[in-house]
């Protein structure tokens, strides 16, 4: 297929109704993208940092105004309602915000210290890696996409941007409001398309490129960077576990576990996709859950004041996955509690027993509304099930006893773990979020998420080597007691260590030079000096 002539089309999931297109970016456009940021780049980078926030605030208003037409989209695009869609932007605009308050002092000058070489300064600073290819996913059209391109802009890089083919129309979107920021414009290029145009931005060797979306696509854009050694930092998918311990609050968690499997349809990489519960309580639980599951009305509205607790699944992969698992868990004993029935996109909140590791629901991301309930003998058994998997992003820990819950946490291989909440950590801007194993290397949220845009350069700055400073005096041959008598001052354990080869060299006038001995007496003097400030400083 030629991507010349395809065109993505944008289609509203509930209704099946065609709403627009956007041609696909062509190869030849994505180099000529990446060139044309690779030109722009160092003036961008010129920028003081705080003017880059500056300009970037400018972005921060623009999304604000922009709201109403942006939940529009987004609730055409995905499917989720008007509200969900706010919601988003609401994530996205709080790290928008924090992180152009926060970069100025992120990205700043760090002094470090000398060590031993006393004489020179010696510091780091933040340097962006150039051009930083961006490659999203659709489910968090919004939030996935805009706080890493401004993260990376903030560290001083230009970006090229592919939306996901599947939130098409809310990628046209992003783009046009980047060019109601005419300062921002210049550093900014989307491209649109599928997988081919994902491909063809890794072939176009940006300095860096940062995905989310699936292991799978994970993988292939791993070996596809290889090939050039392209720095990858990658997001990628979430088999959430959810532990029920004995001591659980079952009806908070029943409530909250619901909500965590079925919100946006289930569509969130840190949905709850598994349930492990002590056998104490299995049954009030399965029993709470019901009860919670049966409130989720599922529907479709366009309004503001959406009145549905469930939308519908955003393309028809996603009801393939969803019906192969059921259809899996089914065939190998699993029981359909509730829900379980297909009408167009619109999957019902489905909740499952009797199930275990031999079905894919268990082990593979099902990122639709199942909620697959599993009874455990104890917390050991819980955990073992919970590190069960490739995946590693968040998990949730029930529990009256947050220290319990805290020892259980502990143990679980994930890069986020949430007691007694589902999902609640991801809002919060600047705590770290990522995952461990397959589910990723790079961290969003906070800091991390603007700095991994970087690489640190470090300097050494001062006058040319002094003829007294003992560092410049070891790089001529004849000093090794001088090295000695070094060395135990600054690094001996024992006092002994630390005197002893220092007398050695007082003591020891090998070439009989006198110069040599006033010049070492002097560096001595001051290497004691400095030394003995250094050890008192360390004691207190
Ligand atoms: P996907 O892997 O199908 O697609 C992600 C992006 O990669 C899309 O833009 C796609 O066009 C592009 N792509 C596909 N093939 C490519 C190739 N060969 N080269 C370059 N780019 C290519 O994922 P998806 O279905 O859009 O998103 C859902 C997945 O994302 C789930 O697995 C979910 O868990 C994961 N996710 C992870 C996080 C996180 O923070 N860890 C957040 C949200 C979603």
């Amino acid at each position: 297929m030629d991507p010349r002539s395809d065109c993505i089309d944008f289609i509203n999931p509930a209704t099946g109704e065609k709403f627009g297109e956007v041609r696909m970016t062509t190869e030849e456009e994505v180099m000529l993208a990446r060139r044309e940021m690779a030109a722009a780049q160092s003036t961008w980078a010129a920028k003081p940092v705080k003017e880059r926030a500056r300009i970037v605030k400018q972005f921060q208003r623009v999304v604000i105004d922009a709201a109403d037409e942006l939940t529009a989209i987004v609730n055409q695009d995905h499917g989720k309602s008007r509200g969900d869609a706010l919601h988003e932007i609401v994530m996205t605009v709080d790290k928008i915000h924090q992180y152009a308050r926060l970069s100025p002092k992120w990205l700043g000058r760090k002094r470090i210290p000398p060590g031993i070489y006393f004489f020179r300064r010696y510091y780091t600073e933040r340097v962006p890696f150039g051009v930083v290819g961006i490659i999203g996913p659709w489910n968090y059209p919004i939030d996935l996409m805009l706080p890493p391109i401004i993260a990376a802009l903030l560290a001083g890089n230009t970006v090229v941007v592919k939306p996901s083919e599947v939130a098409a129309a809310t990628g046209v979107k992003l783009e046009e409001l980047f060019r109601r920021v005419p300062e921002l414009t210049p550093f900014v290029r989307f491209v649109h398309g599928d997988g081919r145009v994902g491909a063809a931005l890794v072939r176009s060797k940006p300095d860096l490129l940062f995905l989310t979306g699936s292991v799978k696509t994970g993988q292939i854009v791993a070996r596809a960077a290889a090939e050039n050694m392209t720095p990858f930092l990658y997001e990628l998918g979430g088999k959430d576990a959810m532990l029920v311990l004995e001591d659980a609050d079952i009806k908070a968690a029943a409530q909250w576990g619901v909500w965590g499997a079925f919100y946006t349809t289930g569509q969130a990489c840190v949905s709850v996709e598994r349930v492990y519960v002590h056998h104490k309580v299995y049954d009030a639980f399965v029993a709470a859950v019901l009860e919670e599951t049966a409130k989720f009305s599922v529907g479709y509205s366009a309004d503001i004041d959406n009145p549905y607790r469930m939308g519908p699944l955003t393309f028809q992969r996603q009801c393939d996955i969803v019906n192969s698992q059921l259809a899996d868990a089914i065939d190998k004993g699993a029981r359909v509690l509730m829900g379980g029935r297909q009408t167009g996109m619109f999957i019902e909140p489905t909740v499952l027993v009797d199930v275990d590791h031999t079905m894919k629901l268990m082990t593979e991301e099902t990122f639709g509304p199942l909620l697959p309930i599993m009874k455990v003998f104890d917390d050991t058994h819980a955990i073992q099930m919970a590190n069960h998997s490739d995946m590693g992003l968040s998990a949730y820990v029930w529990s009256r006893d947050l220290n319990h819950a805290k020892r259980v946490a502990e143990q679980l291989q994930v890069g986020v773990a949430n007691i007694n909440d589902t999902m609640s950590h991801y809002p919060v801007s600047l705590l770290p979020f990522g995952g461990v194993k397959l589910s990723g290397n790079a961290r969003t949220h906070g800091a991390g998420e603007v700095t991994q845009f970087t690489h640190t350069k470090s300097y050494a700055v001062g006058a040319p080597p002094h003829p007294l400073d003992p560092a410049t005096m070891v790089r001529y041959p004849g000093h090794y007691r001088l090295g000695k008598a070094i060395l135990g001052l600054f690094f001996g354990v024992t006092p002994q260590q630390r005197v002893e080869p220092m007398l050695d060299y007082l003591n020891h006038d090998p070439q009989g030079q006198a110069v040599t001995r006033a010049a070492a007496g002097v560096g001595v003097a001051s290497l004691v000096g400095l030394g003995l400030t250094a050890l008192i400083r360390a004691r207190k």
